[in-house]
């Protein structure tokens, strides 16, 4: 058993869900983990590697998971529409994980009406790389806006995301630099079901024959690693894809941090990473991994 392991605290029997922000006042800088719902493992891990923080913090830090489904976030209101609300499940497997409290506003409690929650300058990363900035429009923006709202709201000590998410944390990264805000960003580790899918709230709308193509995208990773050039990686992650019929919105592999094209390969000072984002069907989904594996 690692110290960690030792240090993780005991699920908790009185957590409780709230859903306004005065209820908020009496639990600031604890460790908090902001999601949308519909959790699975992937996000139980966050709550997890949040209690253990939280242990090594000082035991009394609250644990607050945010459950709040962020309409300005969405750049595609059929996706917003569908998006899976699971409230009771999630709290069961919260608790177990060892949350203390989930923080559960309403929309008019996140964006009261007539008074308008401000959008943080957004980092380059955000802005610049052509990836999930291009392709999903405003995405970030409105995760900078509800994320900024939240950590005002929950003024939290530490904050923890996963790296399944990989531009977004490098952009909360940036953004909580940017603003100055004394929260420490901690990221976890992609969660996979066992054949190597990533773990994702919008899994459950691929069908039998599309959950098995999307393997490709995990497959794709794994093969990048066994090329030693960009363009040989990139190739092989794309053909991988598309021969199984996924339309490819990009494939590539850029610098882990800034998500820029590398002038030159991967250095111990300047890592790479492989992000892949491709339509199967009606999903998106979105996977990445150190470039080559291991680093
Ligand atoms: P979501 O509610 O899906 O927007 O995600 C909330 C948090 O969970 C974000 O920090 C995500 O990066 C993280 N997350 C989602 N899926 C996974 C996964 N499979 N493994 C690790 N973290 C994840």
């Amino acid at each position: 058993m690692t110290a960690a392991c030792r240090l993780a605290r005991v699920p908790s029997p009185r957590m409780r869900i709230i859903r306004t922000i005065p209820e908020l006042a009496a639990l600031h800088g604890g460790v908090f983990v902001p999601t949308m719902g519909a959790l699975h493992d992937g996000h139980f891990a966050l709550v997890r590697e949040a209690s253990r923080l939280s242990a090594t913090l000082n035991g009394s830090a609250p644990v607050v998971v945010s459950i709040f489904v962020n309409p300005t976030q969405f750049n595609d209101p059929a996706d917003l529409a569908r998006y899976p609300r699971t409230l009771d499940k999630d709290a069961a497997g919260c608790a177990a994980a060892g949350a203390d409290i989930i923080f559960a506003p309403d929309v008019q409690t996140m964006y009261p009406p007539g008074a308008p929650i401000a959008v943080p300058t957004l980092p380059e990363v955000a802005t610049r790389p052509g990836l999930e900035d291009a392709h999903r429009p405003g995405h970030f923006a409105g995760v900078c806006q509800v994320v900024r709202r939240l950590f005002d709201l929950v003024c939290p000590a530490a904050a923890v995301f996963g790296e399944k998410d990989w531009q977004q944390l490098q952009v909360l990264k940036a953004m909580t630099l940017q603003e100055r805000l004394s929260i420490r960003i901690v990221g976890a580790p992609t969660v996979r079901d066992d054949d190597g899918l990533a773990m994702s709230s919008r899994n459950v709308f691929l069908s039998a024959d599309e959950r098995t193509r999307a393997l490709s995208i995990s497959r794709a990773l794994r093969e990048a690693s066994r090329h030693s050039t960009i363009a040989a990686a990139e190739a092989a992650m794309k053909a991988g894809i598309t021969e199984q019929g996924l339309l490819i919105e990009y494939a590539v592999i850029r610098q882990a941090f800034t998500l820029m094209p590398l002038d030159s390969g991967p250095s111990p000072d300047s890592p790479a990473r492989a992000l892949i984002a491709a339509r199967c069907g009606r999903v998106r989904l979105i996977d990445n991994a150190p470039w080559p594996a291991g680093n």
